[in-house]
């Protein structure tokens, strides 16, 4: 038997019907993009994610470039963000002009150390774009401590993490001015294709990102600033609604997952040995019932990409997320960094590796990814 690191058909399986409904609705109305489905959808998602208002956009990287526009960051101006994240975060700071300051991560969490943002802030700082890595809160109360001190905005990617609380039970996205989601099949809230949100509880704000999510005219065809296409399509937000009611029952399961693995990996020997590090719930005991929603279930490993190949040719899925940190890839070369700049993310781009933690994922199928990760280390 395989074990996938993702299996969306067994995901899907049980809400089929209703999926087809939402078809068979839009087709009725023919109304294909905004519209009711995705007012419902923002309705849900604000009141989910705790914030006043939610604008649904095209991606989960439309949301974070959206943010950036309305928050009026461009040429000249330096964004605040880690280097070991998606490259999206970093890539959308760089396509409205504006320069990606990295600042390396808490190698605890892999988020954004908040002890070294300070040292990074310049007179051209405008935003702080922190990431909630794998489905875990950064550390908010001090970025938001530090941003309040300078005057900075503060983006929060919150794409692999929505619904993720932090000790007093505070969700990702709900902390800074604008809060952005991902409904990437992938992510813990899928849809059907490409999509996204933002949220915020700026009424001001709100009003701009929904004025620039249709290329910023109002009244239609008048424009007194420039925004794009960034609409959301009936059929996804219609989608994402109905995933929505489920999703509280995914995170449990792949909570209950992660717990498996973790009882799994300390009865393997693997954490004695030293070839294992398990990752660590860094809100656990503060009772927040959603402190970690485990978008992804990421090891530290020894021997890495051998561990890799071998998984893959047991057919146990696997994955590195992300095996180049930002701030060495190709395209950011002229920002003249090199390796040992952020050591940090560069041991985890090295060392991580992300097994299957989906929903549908059987104890027997964490079993099997167990003891052939033992069989790779002879144990
Ligand atoms: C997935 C992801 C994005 C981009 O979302 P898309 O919907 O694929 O555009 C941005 N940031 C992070 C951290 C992500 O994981």
């Amino acid at each position: 038997m395989k074990v996938p690191l993702l299996d969306l058909k067994a995901h899907h399986e049980p809400i089929k019907a209703e999926i087809f409904k939402v078809f068979e609705d839009v087709f009725e109305s023919q109304y294909f993009i905004l519209g009711p489905q995705v007012k419902d959808l923002e309705e849900n998602i604000a009141a989910y994610c705790q914030s006043d208002f939610a604008i649904g956009v095209s991606s989960g990287t439309d949301a974070l470039l959206i943010a950036l526009m309305a928050l009026d960051i461009g040429p000249g101006d330096e964004v605040i963000t880690t280097p070991y994240t998606f490259f999206a975060t970093a890539g959308t700071i760089a396509r409205v002009g504006a320069k990606p300051v990295f600042v390396d991560i808490d190698p605890v969490s892999f988020n954004i150390d908040p002890k070294k943002i300070e040292a990074a802030i310049t007179p051209k700082t405008k935003a702080i774009m922190p990431v909630h890595l794998y489905g875990q809160v950064a550390a908010m109360t001090e970025i938001l401590t530090i941003a309040r001190k300078h005057a900075l905005k503060v983006i929060e990617d919150a794409a692999q993490a929505i619904g993720a609380e932090d000790a007093s039970g505070k969700r990702a996205g709900s902390f800074g001015d604008i809060g952005c989601y991902s409904f990437f099949p992938s992510k813990n809230l899928g849809a059907m294709g490409d999509g996204g949100i933002v949220v915020t509880s700026d009424s001001v704000l709100a009003d701009k990102l929904e004025k620039m999510r249709v290329h910023g005219g109002h009244p239609k065809y008048y424009h007194k600033m420039i925004g794009g296409n960034f609409r959301i399509d009936a059929i996804q937000a219609g989608i994402v609604n109905v995933k929505l009611k489920y999703l509280d029952g995914y995170t449990a399961q792949r909570q209950q997952n992660a717990a498996c693995y973790t009882d799994l990996f300390q009865k393997s020997g693997l954490l004695e040995k030293g070839a294992v590090r398990l990752p660590a719930a860094i809100y656990a005991d503060s009772g927040a019932k959603h402190n970690h929603i485990y978008n992804q279930f990421i090891l530290r490993v020894k021997d890495r990409d051998a561990l890799r190949a071998f998984l893959g040719k047991a057919e146990i899925g696997c994955e590195v997320y992300y095996p180049v940190p930002v701030h060495l890839q190709e395209c950011f070369a002229y920002l003249n960094h090199k390796t040992g700049d952020f050591p940090e993310s560069e041991k985890a781009a090295n060392e991580t590796l992300a097994l299957p933690i989906y929903p549908e994922l059987t104890p027997v199928m964490q079993g099997m990814v167990v003891d052939a990760i033992k069989a790779f280390y002879q144990l």
